[in-house]
């Protein structure tokens, strides 16, 4: 039998009337000779409230238990997929991550995956039944712990199981209509687009554009799996949504292809630390062992001290890090490892990112951005490279002007 994923968000499965209209388009890929494989995020806002739940307890909660309670909300849209299935005489059931079983590490909220076998759901197949409904975002652990694979993670869960069972095509059905040059609900000149490659979509995904999770693109791109995005308010066709496909299967050639905003970042200065061989080691050791993200680095000349003795260590993090990164620098100077006047937290910036293979063959993608951004009087904080991506750091109250600013300024609204 052919087999398809097809994977719901939380807006898809807000309520019964959305699982209804979900499990309709289920129904009509049964009817159409596919086994589906449903993944299923929980109810929208749902897993932010139990995040919320458990925050309360404590700022030093057990990991294991937030997996716990925070994947509970895929277990009720997978139930009542399965039901509502039923329903319609399609012979469905749910699977929790650790029925299937789900493997992954125990490293709990982020966990990934280390094998996913088909046995189970194969011979539940083999016995009749067409859809297995699968809570997405959830595994478990080798110690036998439930896990949860870091927010977004139903994407991810939906790519593994397209490339544990050799599915057709995996589909992620969202509140959008396809990937869009930038986030629609930012500018309307956004435009859809057909196809973008692995490599962009994957930047543009950990430069913080939420549509997929960057790991499940990653894994697309390593098992190569056909991954599309479309609507699951419209009619859709397998011609419908936005294609995730390799580089050379893609005809526009628009030097950039996309810009992304990642809204909570922040900034911490370290300011006059000592201008030494292993500073940077000495820094950056603590605030990784301390779990925090650093992202952007900048070290450049301190206005206070001598110059060639002391240096100024800027960079950005996510802005729930903050308290984390300053206590791993408090105490690496109370241990004496560095040294440091100041340290001063920006937590009012954004980070905002030009996309796009082709600036791996054109220059003056960098002068266009930056010109774009400075006739809207916008600052630019922190600058990053790489061979596909331009990033900055601004002031958050300009991230929406800057995005729409450099949406105009690369033309994105017109097609390659
Ligand atoms: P789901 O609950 O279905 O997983 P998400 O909220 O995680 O949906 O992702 C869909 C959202 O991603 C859209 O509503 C849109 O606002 C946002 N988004 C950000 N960047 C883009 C983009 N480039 N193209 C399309 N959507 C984007
Ligand atoms: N429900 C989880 C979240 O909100 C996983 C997902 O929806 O992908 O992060
Ligand atoms: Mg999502």
């Amino acid at each position: 039998m052919p087999l398809l994923v097809m994977k719901f968000g939380g807006t898809s499965v807000a309520d019964m009337a959305r699982i209804k209209n979900a499990a309709l388009k289920v129904k009509r890929e049964v009817e159409r000779g596919y086994d589906v494989i449903v993944i299923v995020s929980a109810m929208s806002g749902k897993t932010n409230e139990l995040v919320g739940w458990v925050e309360s307890t404590s700022p030093l909660y057990d990991a294991r238990e937030y997996d716990a309670v925070v994947s509970s909300g895929e277990n009720v849209t997978a139930g009542l997929m399965a039901l509502t299935l039923q329903e319609m005489d399609v012979p469905a059931r749910s699977w929790q991550g650790w029925q299937v079983p789900i493997n992954t590490t125990s490293a709990h909220a982020s966990a990934r995956f280390k094998s996913i076998p088909a046995d189970n759901i194969n011979a539940k197949f083999a016995e009749g039944f067409k859809v297995a409904v699968v809570a997405g975002f959830q595994g478990v652990s080798p110690e036998g712990r439930i896990t949860t694979l870091g927010r977004g993670g139903s994407d991810t869960t939906a790519v593994a199981f397209a490339a544990a069972f050799n599915a057709e095509r995996c589909d992620i059905y969202t509140d959008v209509d396809g990937i869009y040059t930038t986030d629609p609900r930012i500018t309307n000149k956004a435009r859809k687009l057909d196809k973008i490659a692995f490599e962009e979509m994957l930047e543009l995904a950990s430069l913080g554009a939420k549509v997929l999770q960057t790991r499940s693109v990653e894994l697309a791109m390593r098992y190569k799996v056909r991954l599309r995005v479309l609507s699951s308010f419209e009619d859709t066709d397998e011609n419908s949504g936005t294609l995730v496909c390799d580089e050379d299967e893609i005809m526009e050639s628009k030097v950039v292809s996309g810009v992304a905003y990642s809204r909570d970042e922040a900034k911490i200065t370290l300011v006059t630390v000592a201008d030494r061989p292993g500073i940077a080691a000495a820094i950056f050791g603590p605030l990784s062992e301390a779990g925090v993200n650093v992202d952007m680095i900048v070290q450049n000349i301190s206005e206070k001290g001598d110059v060639g003795a002391v240096t100024d260590m800027t960079f950005s993090c996510p802005v729930n890090q903050v308290a984390r990164a300053c206590k791993a620098m408090e105490d690496a100077k109370t241990a004496g490892h560095i040294n440091f006047e100041e340290l001063n937290v920006d937590s009012d910036v954004a980070k905002i990112s030009v996309v796009g293979i082709g600036m791996r063959s054109h220059a003056g993608v960098a002068a266009t951005m930056f010109k774009a951004l400075s006739s809207e009087n916008v600052n630019i904080k922190v600058i990053s490279t790489s061979e596909i991506k331009i990033s900055v750091l601004i002031d958050r109250k300009y991230m929406e002007l800057a995005v729409q600013a450099l949406h105009d300024a690369f033309e994105l609204e017109k097609a390659g």
